[in-house]
């Protein structure tokens, strides 16, 4: 084929044209932005040919194989449609990347049989610029995005390492979710050692605690103890209990500690496919790296719990109460404080045994929590002798709590046993210590048992 001179200069301008556009698309980070300049970078090059962008949202729709633009889509390569005769022509260019087909440019050809094999050539060049200015700019979007997720990770991890309180860990934990993926319900949720129970942790958002809610946590647990691994459901079609509120997003990801199941977390929302797969990887990937945290906080808690309970009678340790009496005579301004001793324990274990005398015991515990509030403090002194500290209370009122309970032992143990109880009482006014106040107890109490013991005596007034 002779090329004119003028066919000649017009090829020089067209490829000065591409050249310029390649660098002005690669310098784009943003798909749209590339997507969105197609159109006017096609016309300023080729002024004689008209040019539509399929999307491949479109081509997906009409996925038929005799269509000439999915027939472009599909087998990647340029195809060419005669428009009747004479009329002119229509050229699909698939813009292909090094993975992808990211779309179809469909060339309309007014009044041309067909168009010039340079100008095809220009075009196939300027759609494999598009297509890989777009994989670039796609690969720096993911990118950005794994670096996100990576900085959410390390500073959720870090931030949880950092703090072994259970309750500020997992509110902290759930706020990240709730935050991250526009969760609209949050739930933790670990297993019982024999996996008979599962315990609902903070930072569960209110929903889990309420009726509606088993549905779905009995599903996921049913799930995860089976399959041990994590579950991603776009549309859930559970119909929950009342009917109240439906969920049909839901992603759970089991916790594992040692290779051993623990619990699990679930992520829930009302709209159906509301989370993406990108979401579900890095929920998982949260929750692998805060784990360990929270069995940490976890161990922390029941260790906390250890040092404060006695393993015997389930009342408080002595460390404990020790501790709130010295902070309430801090910040209080009045407290009683009530030592009890088992009268002739001895003869019960001498009688009955020692597992009977320490059932007695634990009988003696619960019917001192019975008797007491929240804010006050039974505990186990040591051996067979329990107390009672009672935070801003009046000495008479502290004398009806003992006598009431002095009576209530001798009526519901049994075997059938007493005690005997020595109270004392402080208030700001007077110089008082804590080992005072105990002092004042503990000869209250010796004054009882020299005295027929089964009674309650008060501290001898200062
Ligand atoms: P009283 O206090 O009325 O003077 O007589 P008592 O028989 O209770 O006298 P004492 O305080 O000397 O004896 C306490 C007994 O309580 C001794 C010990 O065998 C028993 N004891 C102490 N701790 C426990 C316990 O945890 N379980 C059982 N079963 N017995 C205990
Ligand atoms: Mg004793
Ligand atoms: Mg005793």
């Amino acid at each position: 084929m002779v090329v004119s001179e003028s066919q000649f200069q017009d090829e020089i301008i067209k490829y000065k044209k591409l050249y310029y556009a390649s660098n002005r698309l690669h310098s784009y980070l943003d798909e749209e932005k590339i997507l969105g300049e197609v159109i006017i970078t096609f016309q300023d090059i080729f002024s004689n040919y008209m040019f539509s962008l399929q999307h491949l949202q479109d081509l997906y729709q009409e996925l038929n194989e005799d269509n000439p633009k999915i027939k472009a889509f599909i087998s990647g390569e340029i195809y060419v449609e005669k428009i009747r005769s004479n009329q002119g022509c229509i050229l699909y260019a698939p813009l292909k990347g090094k993975e992808v087909v990211n779309g179809v440019i469909q060339v309309t050809a007014p009044n041309t049989l067909e168009i010039p094999e340079y100008d095809i050539e220009i075009i196939t060049l300027l759609t494999t610029t598009i297509a890989s200015a777009i994989e670039n700019a796609k690969l720096y979007s993911q990118s950005t995005q794994v670096i996100s997720d990576l900085q959410l990770i390390n500073e959720t991890s870090q931030k949880l390492n950092s703090n072994l309180q259970l309750t500020e860990t997992m509110e902290y934990m759930s706020n990240q979710i709730i935050q991250t993926f526009d969760a609209q319900e949050v739930g933790f949720f670990l297993f019982s050692r024999d996996r008979t129970k599962v315990r609902v942790l903070p930072g569960t958002t209110p929903f889990f605690l309420t009726k509606p809610s088993k549905t779905y946590v009995d599903l996921l647990e049913a799930k995860i103890h089976k399959e041990n691994e994590s579950i991603f459901i776009g549309d859930c079609n559970l119909q929950p209990i009342n009917d109240i509120k439906k969920y049909r997003s839901i992603m759970a990801v089991p916790i594992i500690q040692d290779n051993s199941l623990r619990g699990f977390s679930a992520v829930m929302h009302q709209n159906p496919n509301f989370f993406s797969q990108e979401n579900f990887n890095l929920l998982q990937g949260l929750l692998f790296h805060s784990s360990l945290a929270l069995m940490n906080s976890l161990l922390q808690e029941e260790l906390e719990h250890m040092v404060k309970t006695d393993h015997l009678t389930k009342l408080h340790s002595r460390n404990y109460l020790d501790e709130s009496i010295q902070y309430s005579m801090k910040d209080d301004n009045e407290g009683t404080f009530m030592l009890i001793d088992i009268d002739n324990f001895k003869e019960i274990n001498d009688i009955f045994g020692h597992q009977v005398g320490d059932e007695v015991l634990i009988q003696v515990a619960n019917l001192i929590k019975k008797n007491i509030r929240g804010n006050d403090v039974g505990a186990r002194w040591g051996g067979e002798e329990l107390a009672i500290y009672l935070p801003k209370v009046s000495m008479e009122e502290g004398l009806v709590i003992a006598e009431r309970l002095v009576k209530t032992v001798e009526e519901c143990t049994f075997p059938k046993i007493t005690v005997s109880c020595g109270v004392s009482y402080w208030n700001k006014d007077s110089q008082d210590t804590y080992n005072y106040l105990f002092k004042r107890a503990d000869d209250a109490l010796y004054l009882a048992k020299g005295t027929g013991k089964n009674k309650v005596v008060a501290q001898k007034t200062a």
